[in-house]
């Protein structure tokens, strides 16, 4: 294994920028794992933990800015590190898959950093939710990654061109691709997204196949995941649980076992592209600010009527921006009250000084 296994690309922009620090000393690593700020980094020597420096943490920001699964990351060379690796800086993203760190109102999370495709996945039974397929779409347009859907257990589906044709009326210009993991149907379809030094991050609820998925696609580093999913399951956490994966094929796979309903972050533009539908009528409608409850010249509610659109979308649709508002209000209220902490601090600090020199 060497970093291009791990999708480091020689020549690339990201390389470009890299070269000076690579002249300064320092080494790239690829983030395979965090918990709870224990990193597990793969670099030249293999993998290694890894911590982030005092300085780093000093000059951090929000959560945000926090090394992530995927992330490519400024280290020390250290060839034989008996202790934590530092890091240095996190370089670039070039797409981030964020949601909202759970048990909190205003932190994101990133779950994975420079990926190129989102496999969403559904199930076809009686998981079923168009709604929350929507949600997913929304975030994973603003990850700026591309987003697939999976809609998997097609064996258990009766009527499969009917949900089909649902799907698709919630996934505009999305790829859908239809499979069975565990019969092993229209896997092949997944093939294009998962050339060599390509990342893919897998999504979707609890029990929709996401295990039998990655187990696939492991081949025979299966026996590896199904030991860690063990001990997890236990609540042992152990600093070796991987969640990015080199597949047989040269892709790279991003796991998220634990990652259980999908809260919004900042929906940038998300929520445009994936309702793209709804704001083409809504350019239409007679009034700017149509609320599309009832005005005049409502083209929404025309379509509705029509039976183009449906009311469940639209509200839907509502939902997700009244979520979206929220978020951004307590954002900037967040912003706001870490802006006068530090006023405070400063002027503490300013005081302390002019005590001490009188
Ligand atoms: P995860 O929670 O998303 O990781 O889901 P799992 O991979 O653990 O799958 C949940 C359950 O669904 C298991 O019992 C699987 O055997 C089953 N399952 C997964 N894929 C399929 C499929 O294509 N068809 C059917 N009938 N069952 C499936
Ligand atoms: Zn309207």
């Amino acid at each position: 294994m060497n970093l291009s296994d791990f999708g480091w690309c020689v020549g690339s922009s990201l390389d470009l920028a890299f070269a000076p620090l690579a002249q300064a000393g320092f080494a790239v690593g690829r983030v395979v794992s965090e918990q709870r700020g224990a990193y597990r980094v793969y670099t030249q020597w293999g993998e290694q933990d890894a911590e982030v420096t005092g300085h780093f943490r000093h000059q951090v920001k929000d959560a945000l800015g926090f090394p992530a699964v995927g992330d490519w990351v400024v280290v020390d060379p250290q060839e034989d590190a008996a202790e934590a690796i530092a890091i240095h800086q996190v370089l670039p993203r070039q797409s981030q898959f964020v949601r909202q760190a759970a048990g909190t109102l205003t932190a994101g999370q990133v779950i994975a950093a420079n990926v190129d495709t989102v496999f969403l996945m559904s199930g076809l039974d009686g998981d079923f939710n168009l709604r929350r397929i929507e949600r997913y779409l929304v975030t994973a347009w603003d990850s700026g990654a591309s987003p697939v859907l999976i809609l998997n257990k097609a064996d258990q589906c009766a009527d499969l061109p009917a949900a089909i044709a649902q799907v698709e009326t919630v996934a505009i210009a999305v790829p859908i691709h239809v499979i069975s993991a565990t019969q092993g149907d229209g896997l092949d379809q997944l093939t294009p997204y998962l050339s060599p030094g390509k990342t893919v991050v897998l999504i979707g609820s609890s029990g929709v196949g996401k295990s039998t998925l990655t187990n696939y696609l492991l081949g025979e580093q299966q026996a590896a995941t199904q030991a860690v999913r063990l001990d997890d399951s236990r609540g042992r956490h152990t600093t070796t649980h991987r969640q990015l994966w080199p597949l047989p094929g040269g892709a790279l796979l991003i796991d998220t076992p634990g990652l259980r309903e999908l809260q919004l972050w900042s929906a940038n533009t998300g929520l445009e592209e994936t309702f793209g539908d709804i704001q083409a009528l809504a350019a239409d409608c007679k009034f700017r600010d149509c609320q599309h409850q009832g005005e005049p010249g409502c083209a929404v509610q025309a379509a509705i009527a029509a039976g183009e659109l449906t009311t469940a979308r639209l509200h839907s649709y509502q939902k997700l921006q009244r979520e979206q508002q929220w978020i951004e209000q307590r954002q900037d209220t967040q912003t706001r009250l870490n802006t006068k902490r530090r006023w405070k601090q400063m002027s503490k600090t300013i005081r302390q000084h002019q005590k001490r020199k009188r």
